[in-house]
């Protein structure tokens, strides 16, 4: 997609990729109605009329669960709480039925009581119009019920990929461990677990594992080579020498 000229990367975003945020707030118009939002897309994107645009407002905010979709779609985002915004912003996103839904923190600005059932409806919803659902987030605790596949990044580099639940039951990265360890304390109303350390700069990444200057297991080769990637079963691999072969590997 990078290099596409501006008018083609407009017919794809929106059309083919579409994004939901974590604050629905910042993503909607707060002086125009959500169904006059909702039109615009649809008219924009898939050429429907006026009439057809505002029956089809209707119908997805109605498949998006809000109770009173004729209420919601008359309604400014501001005389809507948190969660249905998110609906709308939802709605919306799925209003050109797109190959690709981006979540990033979609639940992060919701009550805790809301969040599993914004993640269900992610779920549901793009698995009925047969999209990708891709996840961005910082809580280990929801990839599990919502995710088949889990890469986990640290300072810009995928440091382990496999299936959410091998991820979650098996971690293998000293960084993916940390993070499930903190996000198990959280659950059960201990203190958070911490990785101990500050991320870099991202404009000055040390030599090496990028994570070597926090983790508790380095080794003296982390701080000098760049682990390799190496697969421990079929679809799981991970990026640190505690896994990597001498031999081919110049530990
Ligand atoms: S490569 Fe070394 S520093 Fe990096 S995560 Fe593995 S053990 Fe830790």
């Amino acid at each position: 997609m990078i290099g596409l000229a501006p008018e083609r990367l407009r017919r794809v975003r929106g059309a083919r990729i579409a994004a939901v945020f974590q604050d629905p707030t910042t993503y909607l118009n707060p002086v125009l109605r959500i169904e006059t939002q909702l039109v615009e897309v649809l008219r924009l994107h898939r050429g429907l009329g006026a009439a057809e645009a505002t029956k089809e407002a209707v119908a997805l905010l109605r498949r998006v669960r809000l109770a009173d979709p004729e209420r919601a779609a008359r309604s400014y985002p501001f005389q809507l709480s948190g969660g249905m915004r998110q609906r709308a912003l939802i709605a919306m996103a799925l209003a050109c039925r797109p190959r690709l839904l981006v979540a990033d923190e979609p639940t992060t600005a919701l009550d805790v009581t809301l969040q599993a059932a914004i993640l269900d409806l992610l779920r549901e919803l793009t698995e009925e119009g047969g999209a990708a659902l891709w996840l961005i987030t910082h809580d280990l605790g929801v990839i599990a019920p919502t995710c088949h596949r889990v890469a986990v990044m640290y300072a810009g580099r995928i440091v382990e990929t496999g299936p959410a639940e091998t991820i979650t039951r098996s971690p293998a990265h000293p960084y993916t461990r940390g993070l499930l360890a903190a996000a198990k304390h959280l659950e059960e109303g201990r203190v958070r677990a911490t990785i101990p350390g500050q991320v870099h700069s991202p404009t000055n990444h040390p030599p090496g594992c990028r994570f070597h200057l926090r983790c508790p297991e380095a080794l003296p080769s982390c701080a000098t080579h760049e682990p390799p990637e190496t697969a421990l079963s079929p679809g799981h691999a991970v990026r640190c020498w505690l896994y990597a072969t001498f031999e081919n590997d110049h530990r």
